[in-house]
């Protein structure tokens, strides 16, 4: 089923084993104390999962030219050993490994680099707050040898490839579009004088480098910028690209600073995969897609379908390092989904803190959170079946622990069988079904539908709570009337829900409840078969497209929405605003009453109607069992450091210790059961990481 993913493929003189690239993704402990070390078995993880080429996060080819401090520097020879440190890493995982060659020109950031950003015009971005200079002639001369150079050098250091980072509105983007470059030299003006840099700098990397050194071009395929470089542009850049010695393009899809998603979990599977294929059409050297590519089969589909030669997946080998080798091994039900949450990685790029993933918390932390077996196997019980549990059951078992999971509902997976019906969020059933292969394969004894008790408990030598939380009790007049419901009642279908719906609360829960209570009346997948099949014609269609219910958010605070990342966020509020929902803030309840919420906005009485009301107001611990394991003889452990684990400031190997046994048995309680305020799937996951290697 998998033959074209797996076949090997040619990238100049390079050979690859299938067709599948880790694309670049900046980590952001590169110049950590440690940083060789944790980069060296970062990389070598991937190679060892099999995975046809890494491409690594990008390295500055100038000081200007990186975004922090925390990228690698190429443009001299100072960090040889740290890369000589990663590619021999590499190598000996039988892997392959390509050095992307950086400059941010505009994005970079004065207040980390202490450097004024520099670009082929001073044009502002909301990426950075110094507006950059404009290069002078000899300057730009300069990068582009800078450029050649570092190839060069990672040439040296055993690198197998480069690639030019051209895209993502970085610098060479920058100086290809007509909106960030306005010079009138011989650098701006008409489209040869624009694409003129990006040229320069392909030949000066071919001239350093050698003639037969692979040579990759991440080429924006669109910069989705208004009055930016033309799609006829686009393709005659990718022409002379070829002509100028590249091997391979790598098609990246929009700018940083687009207002148009492109890698949230809203944007659909492969949305932009037909840039990629247009490209290929125009030029004969291989080209990669990539963007919203998660699945092995639909990796497939897409070289199936003569789209790309190549398939780059970047955050999905954060999720899975070992993505390829389970698909090599005919177990693709065993990858663990990268959601494109973008929690632990994008989120944490753009807020300039170091990298991990929310579903694989061991992501950047190879070296400090190992699985090592253990001398004292225990029975251990988990109580919930939420990813935190869930977390903590697998590493627990391959630790060599005889684990049993006892979870209340028909079901596993928590607040993520929620999620997971959320519109844009149907990735997240794939982490349950992932942890549900993964505890079946592992030997785990999953007890269903089973509301366990202190007595059962007592049994076993470990325990671990992690029973979640349950919604926040509102008690305000009128909170017990008929049309008054949870939102847990209505994810889990028990409540009916009118047409008009007012939602109490405005945090991430409350975004999505109102996603889900807007979605039309029929899916973009029934509409397309109506139409295609004539049923119904256009104007009857997009009506029943329509969100079909009214929906008012209400907050007391000013903020909604204050812990949803900064890379989602925005997408969500523009969908909700499309779809009409009326968000008011700064507002103070009176009471529910029937057929509507009666609230004081701007020092006046409003009776907002409502058929519904449903509240999703915070979330307080479930711990019910706490104090009868406690009793019982169970003494409740911290996990050390939690917060510093989560900001990726602990630099040190978990070590596990356990008090005496006579002190008593080991009780972690961990996610939303631990703390329901910092509750977040990130934190809880990896606190389930935590518990299993602390036990
Ligand atoms: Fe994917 Fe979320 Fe992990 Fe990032 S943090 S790699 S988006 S699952």
């Amino acid at each position: 089923m998998y033959e074209l993913l797996l076949s090997a493929g040619r990238i100049g003189r390079l050979v690859l084993p299938n067709r599948v690239i880790m694309g670049s993704l900046h980590l952001g402990f590169e110049n950590f104390p440690k940083g060789a070390e944790y980069l060296a078995s970062f990389y070598a993880e991937r190679a060892k999962g099999r995975v046809g080429l890494i491409i690594t996060g990008g390295s500055a080819v100038t000081p200007e030219g990186a975004s922090d401090l925390q990228f690698s520097r190429i443009w001299d020879s100072t960090e040889s050993d740290k890369f000589v440190r990663i590619t021999t890493a590499v190598h000996q995982a039988g892997g392959r490994i390509a050095l992307q060659l950086f400059h941010a020109g505009r994005y970079a950031r004065e207040d980390k680099t202490g450097l004024q950003p520099v670009a082929p015009s001073a044009v502002p971005t909301r990426m950075s707050p110094t507006l950059a200079r404009e290069l002078r002639e000899d300057e730009v001369e300069a990068i582009i040898e800078a450029f050649g150079r570092g190839a060069a050098l990672a040439k040296e250091y055993g690198f197998d490839a480069v690639e030019i980072m051209g895209s993502e509105g970085y610098l060479i983007n920058q100086f290809l579009s007509p909106v960030t470059n306005r010079r009138e030299d011989g650098w701006g003006g008409t489209f040869e004088k624009r694409a003129r840099f990006g040229l320069e700098v392909a030949r000066s990397v071919r001239r350093c480098a050698g003639e037969d050194f692979p040579v990759i071009f991440r080429m924006s395929g669109l910069d989705l910028i208004p009055d930016s470089t033309t799609w006829e542009e686009t393709v005659r850049f990718a022409r002379l690209l070829e002509e100028n010695g590249v091997d391979a393009l790598n098609i990246g899809i929009g700018w940083h600073e687009s207002a148009i998603p492109t890698v949230q979990a809203h944007v659909p599977h492969a949305a932009f995969a037909h840039v990629a294929g247009e490209i290929k059409r125009a030029v004969s050297i291989p080209v990669v897609v990539s963007n919203r590519i998660n699945r092995p089969e639909l990796a497939n589909r897409l070289l199936a379908e003569g789209v790309a030669d190549f398939v780059s997946m970047a955050r999905p080998f954060l999720a899975d390092p070992h993505f390829v080798r389970k698909v090599e091994e005919g177990r693709p039900e065993s990858i663990n989904t990268c959601i494109a949450c973008n929690q632990a990685c994008l989120d944490k790029t753009f807020t300039h803190r170091p990298v991990s993933c929310l579903v694989n918390p061991q992501a950047g932390r190879e070296s400090l959170l190992p699985v090592v077996r253990t001398e004292n196997p225990m029975r251990v019980a988990v109580v919930g079946g939420g990813p935190a549990g869930m977390e903590a059951c697998r590493v627990l078992a391959l630790r060599g622990h005889r684990v049993t999971l006892f979870e209340k509902e028909r079901s596993l997976g928590g607040q993520f069988r929620w999620a997971g019906r959320v519109p844009g969020k149907g990735d997240f059933v794939r982490t349950i079904e992932y942890y549900s292969h993964e505890l079946n394969r592992l030997g785990v004894d999953v007890r269903l539908h089973t509301a366990v008790s202190g007595s059962v408990l007592q049994s076993f030598d470990a325990c671990v709570l992690a029973t979640g939380v349950v919604p926040r009790s509102v008690s305000m007049p009128g909170s017990d009337l008929p049309h008054v419901c949870y939102y847990t009642d209505y994810f889990e279908d028990r409540a009916v829900v009118g047409e008009k719906v007012v939602v109490i609360g405005a945090g991430g829960i409350a975004l999505d409840v109102a996603l889900r209570l807007t979605e039309g009346k029929i899916s973009p997948e029934v509409a397309l078969f109506l139409l295609e099949q004539a049923v119904e014609d256009v104007s009857s269609i997009s009506e029943r497209l329509r969100p079909r219910r009214k929906v008012t958010l209400l907050r007391r605070g000013r903020r909604v929405a204050e812990h949803v990342g900064r890379t989602t966020r925005w997408v969500v509020l523009n969908e909700l605003a499309r779809r009409g929902v009326d968000i008011r803030t700064e507002i103070r309840y009176k009471a529910i009453v029937p057929g509507g919420v009666e609230i004081e906005e701007k020092g006046k009485s409003v009776v907002l109607p409502a058929d519904s009301v449903i509240i999703a107001a915070g979330q307080e611990s479930n711990r019910t069992l706490l104090e009868e394991l406690t009793a019982l003889g169970f003494i409740r452990l911290q996990i050390p450091d939690a917060q510093t684990w989560l900001n990726g400031e602990r630099l040190e190997p978990l070590v596990p210790s356990l008090p005496p046994v006579q002190e008593g048995k080991p009780l972690f309680v961990i996610g939303g059961a631990n703390d329901p305020e910092a509750l977040d799937a990130e934190r809880a996951i990896l606190e389930g990481t935590l518990a299993g290697r602390l036990i």
